[in-house]
């Protein structure tokens, strides 16, 4: 019988009994690995016994991590980087070529899009970008030599929900595509991408996965083959992840199931009140029915998250205003952590781009997003009414 997730959070892909007797997975903060002798090598070389040999290739505390988030997932195969661009940059590198073309979605993170659009031609590779939720404008995108469709869902910070039954039907047209979604924002709680169609799953572990704000981490999750291309290609690039970061990682999903059902139920609770009240404009968060992806959602997630965007009626001196005058929420990026993370994307994200770039990015004077945390979701709503007055 299947473990149920709270469960496979604690004890999936960990040892039952660890060195020293120890009940949790230890940090093998090493850099290398130690050959008995000459007949140690040789078995290890002919593939005889597993072991490890040096730590960009691999380590006991990462692969205990790995194991773990590949079951949350329901994947075959798992590795992890030391942050989510790294993980992202690592595929695409691994699995495209020059001469290849891929297609993402218009929303997706920013630092994404500028690799795909700025850094990804120098290797002669061609994107196309097209509007989340145009499936006519995906399928028209695809060429012969289209390898990728890479979107997020939900996507930052609008939220928008890919629906995969419809990219299934354009994929069962191009085999050749291997469907990667970042399911930084859903996470395995809410969402598992690879049973609704998607070949490689991606997360900034730094979010909900390891859910405490205190390290940097990315995984890859998918096919035992398709990870392993990505493995080899890390050998050589890197980007691996501290052990350290991956004990804490270990740790923090220990608490991953129960910190999303709680959660889960803050997101849709801040946002109900949000929504109703006279000094927000426009409220974006999948569980209410204002927001357009809101059927799909219903359809393909389990829950619905604790990133709530919103507007606030007023102009960008209100805007500040209001951020002036929080006292529990947390002004800066990130989310997924036990404390409320506000965002201004407008004087964040994109201080550097001009207001007329903003705004056809529909990055707003006005515009928030809200990562609710762990605390009393009426201690948030509070902060929030107080700094609105
Ligand atoms: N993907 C999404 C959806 C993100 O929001 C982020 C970071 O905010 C990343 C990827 C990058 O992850 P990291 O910051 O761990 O490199």
């Amino acid at each position: 019988m299947k473990d149920s997730i709270s469960t496979d959070c604690i004890h999936a892909g960990e040892e039952r009994f660890k060195p020293y007797d120890s009940i949790t997975t230890p940090i093998i903060q090493s850099s290398t690995f130690v050959f008995k002798n000459s007949e140690d090598i040789r078995r290890y070389t002919q593939k005889q016994h597993f072991r490890y040999e040096y730590g960009r290739y691999g380590n006991p505390t990462q692969r205990a991590a790995e194991k773990k988030l590949a079951i949350l997932e329901g994947a075959e195969s798992a590795v992890l980087f030391a942050s989510g661009m790294s993980a992202i940059i690592n595929t695409l590198l691994a699995v495209l070529k020059a001469g290849d073309h891929m297609i993402i979605t218009d929303d997706a993170y920013c630092k994404t899009l500028d690799f795909v659009k700025y850094w990804l031609p120098h290797w002669g590779i061609e994107t196309s970008i097209v509007k989340m939720g145009d499936y006519d404008a995906i399928e028209q995108a695809i060429k012969s030599n289209t390898r990728i469709f890479f979107s997020e869902s939900p996507t930052n910070p609008y939220l928008n929900i890919m629906d995969f039954s419809r990219l299934r039907s354009i994929k069962e047209k191009y085999p050749q595509i291997i469907v990667v979604s970042d399911s930084t924002f859903a996470t395995p709680y809410n969402q598992r991408p690879l049973e609704l169609g998607a070949e490689i799953v991606i997360h900034s572990a730094t979010k909900y996965l390891a859910g405490h704000n205190d390290i940097l981490a990315g995984v890859v999750l998918g096919s035992e083959k398709l990870v392993q291309e990505i493995v080899d290609f890390q050998k050589i690039m890197g980007g691996v992840i501290d052990p350290h970061c991956a004990y804490l990682l270990i740790r923090g999903l220990k608490t991953f199931s129960i910190r999303m059902e709680r959660l889960n139920r803050s997101g849709e609770k801040v946002a109900r009140w949000l929504e109703s009240h006279p000094r927000i404009k426009r409220c974006y968060y999948p569980a209410l029915k204002s927001h357009p992806h809101h059927d799909v959602a219903i359809r393909e997630m389990n829950g619905f998250g604790a990133v709530v965007t919103f507007e606030l009626n007023g102009d960008l001196d209100d805007s500040c205003h209001f951020l002036d005058n929080l006292k529990l929420c947390y002004i800066g990026p990130s989310l997924g952590g036990c404390e409320t993370l506000i965002t201004h994307p407008a004087t964040v994200t994109y201080y550097n781009y001009t207001r007329e770039e903003r705004y056809e990015l529909g990055i707003l004077d006005n515009l928030f997003r809200l990562s609710i945390g762990l605390e009393d979701p009426e201690d948030i709503i509070s902060d929030l009414e107080q700094a609105m007055k």
